[in-house]
């Protein structure tokens, strides 16, 4: 039995069980690290009756993923004051003293959708998140890229057409990166509307197909990704994907030339398939690699998590 937590800026989600399809999940408020991770562990304690095997955490950031380092599994540099340094991987071990799988948010969700969801069978593909801000995961080979922190690829820049869009950006950062041109808020702050009330011929959309696309042509011609799956708040429009699918075609003019990028085009930007459950999927992915990593580095504590069915 495994314990999975996704943390974000604003709720935690929590979870308990063997697979995707038999989970005991609960919602928290972010509030403290204190607090929040409190309610958190008595919630993964109560559910598993004490059995837990591996907890997964995928969780806002920046954090150091980095096993070397002396800080790895705290929350960084966040926004979020009191979360700063935060040691988030001791403080759940120190709760339950099992193998602990730790990642970014966006990373947790590729692996997902990896697992579950829009990427099944891919073994090299970039999941994008569109919504309060831009984040995302690239896997490759199978794995999720870390390197040397961890992709931001919300953060890149791109070019800023000033005349056509005088809106400054709002990454408190940067300005104009992709994240604060092209996130939730960015296109609520240039138009005064939220994305959810703009109609589908609203100027706003080509904008934002042609930002994200502009991001997407980056990763096509860096990461060689298979696919690319966009999820978030902001990729439920679903008229934005044609749009971003042409804009691509047209920022890459023919320079590369596979079959995914010309007749199987649909196939190749593809929305996310486990929406909201995508980041909770993937902390129970990294619960489940952190249990196996574990049982081949000590093989005497193997434990079968015997059938999917839970019983409480
Ligand atoms: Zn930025």
């Amino acid at each position: 039995m495994f314990g999975a937590i996704e943390a974000g800026g604003t709720k935690f989600v929590c979870a308990v069980g063997c697979d995707l399809s038999d989970l005991e999940i609960t919602q928290l408020p972010t509030t403290s690290p204190q607090v929040t991770t409190a309610q958190a562990i008595d919630f993964l304690r109560a559910s598993s009756g004490g059995k837990l095997q591996a907890v997964g955490i995928g969780s806002f950031g920046p954090v150091d993923l980095s096993p070397s380092s002396p800080t790895f599994g705290h929350i960084t540099s966040t926004p979020k004051l009191s979360w700063q340094n935060f040691d988030f991987v001791g403080t759940v071990r120190a709760a339950f003293d099992v193998p602990i799988g730790f990642d970014t948010d966006v990373n947790a969700a590729a692996l997902g959708e990896a697992r579950w969801g829009a990427a099944r069978s891919i073994s090299d593909f970039v999941y994008l998140t569109v919504g309060t801000g831009i984040g995302g995961g690239a896997v490759v080979n199978g794995q999720v890229l870390h390197g040397m922190l961890h992709p931001e690829m919300g953060h890149i820049r791109i070019p800023h057409d000033r005349q056509r869009d005088p809106y400054p950006g709002c990454c408190p950062f940067h300005g104009d990166c992709l994240e604060g041109l092209a996130s939730g808020p960015a296109i609520e702050a240039r138009w005064g509307r939220p994305a959810s009330e703009l109609p589908m011929d609203h100027p706003a959309w080509a904008l934002e197909a042609l930002y994200l696309a502009l991001g997407l042509a980056n990763w096509v011609c860096t990461l060689s990704p298979k696919r690319i799956v966009l999820g978030g708040g902001v990729m439920r429009k679903e008229w934005l994907f044609p749009l971003v699918r042409g804009e691509l075609v047209q920022l890459l003019n023919g320079y590369v030339q596979t079959a995914e990028l010309t007749k199987n085009l649909e196939q190749y930007v593809v929305p996310a398939e486990l929406g909201n459950h995508a980041g909770i999927a993937g902390a129970l992915v990294l619960a489940q690699q952190v249990y196996q990593k574990h049982q081949v580095s000590q093989p005497q504590s193997v434990h079968q998590c015997k059938d999917s069915t839970r019983s409480t």
